[in-house]
Parts: structure tokens; sequence; C-alpha cells
């Protein structure tokens, strides 16, 4: 990675840095932390680097310091998240954010110059490292990501990012990388100033050389835009920042109690610009405060749930999958729809061969224009070459017979969703491909084993329910029926995972786990709207609770015939559907079916949604029956639509549809968007109480009926006032408390 280093002198040996001298005067401080995949800053690498700018401080014969990674899969990635999930405290946080702060501020103020020369990931304190050298250029490729995602985990960046990117980027595009956590790619970097320059792969040695010489011969001038000068300076004034800044504040007004990180960036940011040194300070006190809140423990949480989840092997099992171990080269898709063709082209940018069937030229046309288009628009961002696009497409064959499929490690079908269509696909699947082929169905709402019955192969046939849109989704429920083997799920989860998605291994159950949990909730925003009450209503509480989009919008936005379907798949599994089916087939039977028909619960214009005109309303007021409910920090509509989704969580424990309580969490956020503040529905009922919240569902069930009654489980746990996980945010904290074998059972289900 350091190939571009010339004929060196080692110097003092560390464990995590190798630094080394030229005859030019260049010393180049290398980072590789020891076994990890990834570059992070823990104690130890801080506490190194401390004693290098210490060596570096009093030294005369070095004329430029150069820091680099000697990892290929990066930069670096950031703090350690495992370590800040154990700080035991403000003090021990305080001193955390000294240390980092006290270091960079040192490395900004040496007398020499100081390089950063960036790969792949350059996030968090490693961007904030970066931040403190006088200069920096990047590899340009779609590797290299340089951002500040700390506010992801509820957090900010603490060691002087707040104050350092504003003045190198400018106030808006500084609030836009710190409020939304978004990385920007190397040329995007070049652009906005972030970096010097910005350096094509295929040059990425002699272009680093060639900068390096630039600077030790004084032939490097930063030439920043004369537009871009005036816009930061105004921005940086003091009447411009208070105009942005007063922007942004209006903008984060409504999310800013869910996630105060939000807030407490920009009070970091404000008082920076207004003094500087004293931002330091603010962002100092509000990293530590903000580590004691819900919201980033809740994050921190789900970010740990998301690493186990891609350590699921099996069912029963957890440990680390090789993901080159699956043996999945060449991928089959059976069907070239709006899902087919996203798992098509999905598939294909990660370098599989893929080969899909259609029923006729026609389809199949239509499926090629639907890839085609999902292709460009991902070579668009990722500004691939004219060769690499079009050795994408040729990665992707749309053909109306079995001739490509019969050469498949896995065919994954994703054909209309009728169950003889299906078992007559995989009865001649069965046939047609080598008798090693993993068989998936992307089904949301069919039994895999009702399809895997029509195969001689049940054992390697499994569900691999992909989201839409497929490219934007990052969950896959890998669904395994009653027959399915170890090794075949084996195989799916580290297919999953070498997409860069996240798997949860679920049970062959109607609506798996997601739609099922899901479903409740939209069903009683049905009845709702039965009821009288008007979707804007209802919509903006649950946008309150956290949702990123309202019940009824979600419906529009799906569909009222295809929620119609599920519902009517459901019905083994949840209680008094009939009359939701009645409201929505009343929308079905009068061709209003959400966005794509113009109306739905809304009437879309433009893509743009308002009220329908045949719209009755009754007032809120009507449910006003609060006094019967114990606090739960909820109000009459959000009990009503959420309790039930913690409801059916619990049943999913109950029923062992997923093998770990944190799974119930995670698939829920990932794949519906369920307030990630919040940490999912179990760590709501948590967060509560168990006991408040049983009381809470009976009384709606002596409003509502059987439907809200709550699940056995539920009242066994409040009767002994357990929880599901320890009280503490730290990573342990995963495990239930109920003991191992109560509610969960190892093995195939
Ligand atoms: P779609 O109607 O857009 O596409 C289905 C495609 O399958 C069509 O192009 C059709 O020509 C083709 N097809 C039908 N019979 C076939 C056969 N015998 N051989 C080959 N191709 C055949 O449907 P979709 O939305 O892409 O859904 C596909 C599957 O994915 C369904 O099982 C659905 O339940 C599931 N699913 C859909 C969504 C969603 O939001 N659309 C989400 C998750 C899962």
């Amino acid at each position: 990675m350091t190939s571009f280093k010339e004929t060196t002198m080692n110097e003092k040996q560390y464990t995590a840095f190798d630094v080394t001298m030229n005859s030019a005067g260049v010393l180049t401080v290398t980072l590789d932390v020891p076994k990890r995949p990834m570059n992070v800053f823990t104690v130890e690498v801080i506490d190194e680097l401390d004693h290098i700018i210490t060596d570096i401080e009093s030294r005369l014969d070095v004329k430029l310091v150069v820091f680099c990674s000697n990892k290929e899969s990066g930069f670096l990635a950031g703090a350690d998240v495992k370590a800040i999930a154990r700080i035991a405290g403000p003090s021990q946080a305080g001193r955390l954010i000294d240390a980092g702060q006290q270091l960079f501020h040192r490395i900004d103020h040496l007398q020499l110059p100081t390089l950063a020369v960036i790969h792949g990931p350059c996030l968090g304190g490693g961007l904030e490292w970066a931040l403190a050298c006088d200069y920096r250029i990047a590899r340009d490729n779609s590797s290299t990501k340089i951002g500040l995602p700390e506010i992801k985990l509820g957090l900010i960046p603490g060691w002087g990012g707040t104050q350092r990117l504003p003045r190198q980027v400018g106030l808006s595009q500084s609030l836009k990388m710190i409020l939304q956590g978004k990385a920007v790619s190397a040329h995007t970097a070049a652009k906005i100033g972030l970096i010097d320059r910005a350096i094509s792969p295929d040059d990425w040695e002699d272009g680093v050389r060639h900068f390096i010489s630039e600077l030790l011969h004084s032939r490097y001038r930063r030439s920043t835009p004369m537009r871009r000068r005036i816009t930061n300076w105004l921005e940086l004034s003091r009447p411009g920042s208070s105009f942005v800044l007063h922007t942004a504040r209006r903008q984060i007004k409504q999310k800013e109690h869910q996630y105060p990180a939000l807030g407490a960036a920009m009070s970091a940011i404000e008082v920076g610009l207004r003094r500087e040194g004293a931002g330091y300070v603010t962002e100092r006190s509000e990293f530590v405060k903000l580590l004691a809140t819900a919201t980033c423990r809740n994050l921190l949480n789900l970010f740990f749930a998301r690493e186990s989840a891609r350590d699921i092997k099996t069912w029963g099992r957890r440990e680390k999958v090789d993901l080159h171990s699956h043996e999945i080269r060449r991928l089959g898709v059976i069907g070239a729809g709006a899902m087919g063709a996203g798992i098509g082209q999905f598939a294909a940018t990660h370098g599989y061969e893929v080969a899909m069937r259609e029923v006729d030229e026609s389809a199949a046309q239509a499926g090629r224009q639907r890839i085609e288009k999902l292709i460009k628009t991902y070579a668009d961002r990722n500004r691939l070459s004219l060769s690499a696009r079009s050795e994408l497409n040729q990665r992707v064959a749309v053909a109306t017979d079995d001739d490509a499929i019969v050469l498949s490690d896995l065919v994954v079908e994703a054909a209309v969703e009728r169950l003889e269509v299906k078992q007559e696909i995989f009865k001649n699947l069965d046939h047609v491909v080598s008798s090693d082929c993993i068989l998936a169905t992307n089904t949301s709402s069919l039994s895999v084993d009702a399809i895997a019955g029509q195969t001689q192969r049940p054992e390697r046939v499994a569900g691999l329910h992909f989201f839409n849109p497929v490219h934007r989704m990052e969950l896959v429920e890998v669904v395994r029926g009653s027959r399915t083997n170890d090794d075949t799920i084996t195989r799916l989860v580290a297919f999953v995972r070498s997409l860069g998605k996240t798997p949860i291994v679920t049970k062959d159950s109607p609506g798996f786990l997601v739609n099922r949990v899901l479903f409740p909730y939209l069903g009683e925003a049905v009845l709702m709207y039965g009821e009288g009450h008007a979707p804007a209503d209802i919509d903006r509480e649950l946008r309150h609770f956290g949702m990123p989009m309202g019940p009824l919008q979600l419906i529009d936005q799906v569909g009222l015939d295809v929620a119609m379907h599920v519902a009517n798949s459901l019905g083994d599994v949840l209680v008094g559907l009939d009359p939701v089916v009645d409201v929505l087939g009343r929308f079905v039977d009068a061709g209003d079916l959400g966005k794509k028909s113009g109306r739905g619960f809304y009437r879309y214009r433009d893509g743009k949604a308002s009220a329908r005109e045949d719209q009755t309303t009754v007032p809120m007021s009507t449910l006003d029956v609060s006094d019967r409910f114990t606090i739960d920090g909820l109000n009459m509509i959000q009990r009503r639509l959420v309790y039930p989704m913690l409801a059916e969580s619990v049943r999913c424990k109950e029923q062992q549809v997923v093998r770990e309580d944190w799974m119930i969490d995670l698939a829920m956020v990932l794949a519906t968007g369920f307030a990630p503040h919040r940490g999912g529905p179990l760590r709501v009922i948590d967060s509560i109480g168990i006991e408040a919240v049983y009381q809470n569902m009976r009384q709606l069930q002596v409003i509502h009926g059987a439907r809200m009654a709550p699940p056995q489980l539920m009242a066994d746990m409040a009767n002994k006032g357990t929880r599901f996980f320890v009280r503490e945010g730290s990573i342990d904290s995963r495990e239930s408390e109920l003991p191992r074998g109560e509610h969960t059972q190892e093995g195939t289900p």
C-alpha cells in the first residue's frame, strides 16, 4: 500500500505504526493496526501516535510528514465503536475526547507540512486526523469514502471535526456532512475543497509521488475557485453564519428531541465560529452528554446487532462467515419484474454472472430495460467508465429458455406471487439445474415448504426475501423451511453478506418476521381510517413517534392491492383481519391502488399527496380515553397503532420465528424504518416497562377487542418483571435476561 515511498530507512518500531524516512526528508508514518481487518483508533493507537508526534516536534531533519495506511481495506474507519460503548462514565469520556483533541491540535500546529494520503474509508476520527493535516489527497475510486458518520450513532465528532470541517469546506457543506453523516467520494471531496487532489487509481503511486515532490519543491499552490472562496467567506461571516445556522435549526427542529446530537453538533459549530477554541470545549461537553442518552445507547445497540447479524451462520449458531466459502458464482433469477430485475442488477454489480428467465420475449425485453435503467443509475452514481458499464451490462442476460440457468449455483425465483406458478417453476428447475444448486424463492407471503415440496431437494430450498427496492433495502430475510439444511442457510447467508446486505434467518411461518410484525400496525391504521379519521392526522402522529412515513402513506406507496394480498396471507397468524381486508377491498374494487394509480388514502398529483375530496373525518377527541392508561410517553393514536406491533414482536419471540431477540429489533428498523432512536419494538417495551405495556394492552383489548389481546409471554414477563435486554447499553445487553432454553431453542425450528 505504501509503494509510493522511495528508499527509506526504518525508524523506531511501533505496534500499529511503521515510521520511515527517506533521503529527501519525507517522514512517512504508516498505520496498520494489528489483528484488525480495518484500521480504527484505539487508546493504544492514539498513545503511539502521540509518541510519534512528540518525536517529530523535536526534529530538524524532517521536511514533510506523510500519514497513510498499510491496509488495502482503507485509511481509517474511525474510533473503535466497542471501546466507545464500554466507556464507563463522563470522566472517562472526557479524557478520551481530550486525548484526541490535544493530539490533533499538536498535528495541526506542527512547524512542518503534513499530508494525509487517503484510500478506502476515511471516516470519523480518520477524517478528523486528516483535517488536522495541512494537505489531503485521495484515491479516486468507489471504495474511497470520506465523512463524519458519528450522528448515526447518536454522537457528534469529538476530535475537532465540528471545528475544522466548517473552516475547510464552508458552513453549509459541513452542516450537510455532519448532520446527515453521509460520506463523500474522493471526486466530491476534491470539488468541495475537502481534499487537495483526487488521484485516479491507475495513476495512484506516481500521482502520490508527484504530489509529494510538488510539496517538497514548493510548487503546489492550493487554488480555491473564486466563487467558493466568496461563498465560504460569506457563510463564515457573522451575518452569513447566523442565517445558515438559523435555516439549519429550522430543518432539524422536528427531529432534535429524538436525535439530540443534531442540536449538539449545531451548538459546537456555532460556538466555534464565534470564538475559536471555545468550540472545542463545547464539542467535548456535548459529546460526553450525548454518550449518556437513550438515543445513543439504542443506536449503538443497533450497530452491534448489525455486526452480529453478519456473523450468523445457521439458525442455531453464531460464528464468522467466510464470504468466499459459499461457492456461489453464477446466479439464476426467474422473473425480471420489479424484484427480479433489482436482484439481478444488484448481484451483477457485486461481481456475479446473472442468467435470468422470463415467460416470453416481450416480458424479457421489458426486464432488460428495467435492468439497464438500474445499471445506468448505479454507473452514473459511481462514475463508472464506459468499459466498466458495458462489462456490467454483459454480466446480466435475460432469456426465455432455461439454457443459461442450467449452470447456476443458486437460482432465486421472483415470479408472480401465485403458489401454483411458483410450484410449477420449482418442479421444472429441479430437473434443469445440477443437484447441488440451491433454489430460493423471493415470496413474501407463500409457504417455503409448500414450494420446496415440489422438488426432490427440499433440503436445498429456502426463502430469500429481498425488500423493495432491492438496491436500497439492507435487510434480507433468509427463510428456513422445515427441511432446509444448515449448509443451505450458511451459503445463503454468505451470499447475502457478499452483496453487502444484512441477513436475518427466520422460520417459515406466514409473513416471516417483518410483514407479520408490521401488518397489525398497518391494519390498525386502516381500521382508524374506516372509522372516519383523517389519514393526515394518523400519519402525522406516527411520524412524530419516529417512523419515516405514516402507515397510510406507506400502504399507498406499497400498493393497496399488495397490502390486501399480504393481509389475506396472514389470516393464520393474526386475529381480526376481515374488517381490514373489507376496507382495503373497497379501494381495490374502485381501482384506487395507491400512488401507482394516483389515488389511495391520499390523492396524488405529480407525485404530491393531498387529502381526497370525498374524505370524511371524525375529530380525534373521540379517542380520548387516555385516563385509563398507564403513562408510557405515547398518545392514543400512537398507542393504538404501535402496541399491536409490540405484541406481535413478543409473539414472534414466543413462537421462535427468529433465534434471538435483537434480530426482531434490527429487522424492524432496517426493513420498515421503525424509529431507530427507540432501538426497535422490544427495546420500546423495555423502556416503557413490560408491566405498563401489558396493562395498557389489556385496556386496548377492552376497547378494541381480541386483536389487542396481549400474548401469554408478555403476561408472564410482566408477572416476573423481566426485560428483554439487560439494563445497560453495553454490547452485552443483546442477551435476553430470560434463561436460555426457556423461550429459545437450539437447532432447527
Ligand atoms: P412483478 O409482477 O413485477 O414481476 C414478476 C415477473 O415474473 C414478471 O415480469 C413476469 O413476467 C414474470 N413471470 C411470471 N411467471 C413466470 C414464469 N413462469 N417464469 C418466468 N417469469 C415469470 O412482481 P414483483 O413485484 O417483482 O414480485 C416478484 C416476487 O417478489 C413475488 O413473489 C412477490 O411477492 C415478491 N416480493 C415483491 C415485493 C414488492 O414490493 N414488489 C417485495 C418483496 C417480495
